[in-house]
């Protein structure tokens, strides 16, 4: 989050006493109405509020109220795995305008998946062997700067990384082990810009495959890189398009997701198996994706800038306090949050501190503070959330004059 554009003399829309009601419409599901039973209290586990981006060890995203929906209305009956993946993938590759798409346990399976499905085509021989090909590894061209974490979903299936810088090195790093190369869209540099990316490896005849698992929103990036021609596209199901947490979407060529199916659950051997999606998922992340493009995404923006402003208009109430809602350019987590700065000789407390007392509270939230601010994240919070986040912040700053 270093290039923050701040958002000054916005428009916003006036703040109704009905914050809450309003927002419902596009929110994850409502307040919770107190459950039956409450596996929470019964496991002793913490309910946490989410001020913050989505993130896999907070368990990522709510789910929207029509994945919850799909998923507990298709648990009743069995279904064919095989035909509900192709029925599942035939509806997501139409809506996403691709040749083909299917659903997988995630973007970190995506690229296992895809580098699989680039080695070993529908050979089944080499299917039964991966990792251990006989042979030279297979090789995957990344940019230097473009090496991540999750590059290990690449190596997992026996190939190798081979870095490039620039196009000329690209040019010059194919030969007959070259399977596939991998863009990391979210990385802060690329020395290859992504059309110069697909022109070069389709020139040597390799797919291209691109991550862009929290790259939602803007709605548009899920058709834009198919577009510029990348020929696989991962986005996780468990960010912000709000499916199931295990889930994910990989599409593009026809070819490719044939032979990435191959390399994946029910099929009992392959090397994704281990990365079975249920049906209920399945179902759920076709749902998700539905509800996801048919959203009102300029209402939900608005919803977003009214709780920074709703939050924001709450702590300045205190001496000293500033505010200023920021836009993170992305690609990642391109969304509005709330920045907090306070005179710590007159508050007497650090953004960190404030952290630490959010989370140690009752309920237990979670935010950010580094050197002299404090971002409190908006766009995961239920709706009765915003003022109990707004609330607590303010609490914790007060306790501190
Ligand atoms: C979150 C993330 C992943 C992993 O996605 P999962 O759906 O959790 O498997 C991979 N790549 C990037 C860039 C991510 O942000």
């Amino acid at each position: 989050m270093k290039r923050r554009d701040i958002l000054k003399g916005l428009t916003l829309l006036p703040l109704t006493g009905s914050l809450v009601s309003k927002a419902a419409v596009t929110l994850p599901s409502s307040p919770a109405k107190k459950p039956a039973r409450d596996l929470f209290k019964e496991l002793g586990v913490t309910p946490v509020i989410n001020a913050s981006v989505t993130m896999t060890f907070l368990s990522g995203s709510l789910m929207l109220p029509e994945v919850l929906e799909a998923i507990n209305s298709t648990s009743h009956d069995f279904a064919n795995m095989y035909e509900l993946q192709d029925k599942v993938g035939a509806k997501i590759a139409e809506m996403l305008h691709v040749e083909s798409a299917m659903v997988t346990s995630g973007a970190a399976s995506a690229i296992l998946l895809g580098t699989a499905a680039a080695i070993t085509g529908t050979d089944h021989e080499k299917i039964k062997l991966l990792p251990n090909l006989p042979g030279p590894r297979p090789e995957v061209i990344m940019q230097k700067t473009h090496r991540y974490l999750f590059d290990q979903a690449v190596t997992t299936t026996g190939a190798k990384i081979i870095e490039v810088e620039g196009p000329d090195e690209m040019e010059k790093a194919f030969n007959d082990k070259t399977v596939m190369a991998l863009f990391f869209n979210a990385a802060e540099k690329s020395s290859i810009q992504h059309a110069d990316f697909v022109a070069i490896a389709k020139r040597h005849n390799i797919p291209t495959f691109l991550d862009a698992a929290a790259d939602v929103p803007p709605v548009e990036n899920l058709f834009k890189f198919q577009k510029i021609g990348f020929d696989l596209v991962t986005f996780s199901g468990g960010k912000m398009i709000r499916g199931p947490q295990s889930a994910g979407l990989l599409f593009g060529r026809k070819d490719l997701i044939t032979a990435a199916r191959l390399n994946h659950s029910p099929n009992e051997a392959p090397i994704g198996r281990p990365m079975k999606v249920n049906k209920e998922e399945m179902f759920g992340m076709y749902a998700a994706l539905k509800a996801y493009l048919e959203r009102d995404h300029k209402k939900e923006w608005e919803d977003w800038l009214q709780r920074t402003k709703y939050i924001g208009t709450q702590l300045e109430s205190l001496h000293s306090v500033k505010t200023e809602t920021v836009v993170d350019p992305g690609p990642a987590n391109a969304y509005p949050s709330l920045n907090v700065t306070w005179d710590t000789g007159k508050i007497k407390i650090t953004p960190e501190q404030v952290v630490t007392a959010l989370k140690n509270g009752t309920p237990s939230i979670v935010a950010n503070g580094r050197g002299d601010r404090l971002t409190i994240g908006v766009v995961l919070l239920r709706p009765d959330q915003v003022d109990i986040v707004a609330g607590k912040v303010k609490t914790i700053l007060q306790q501190a004059v």
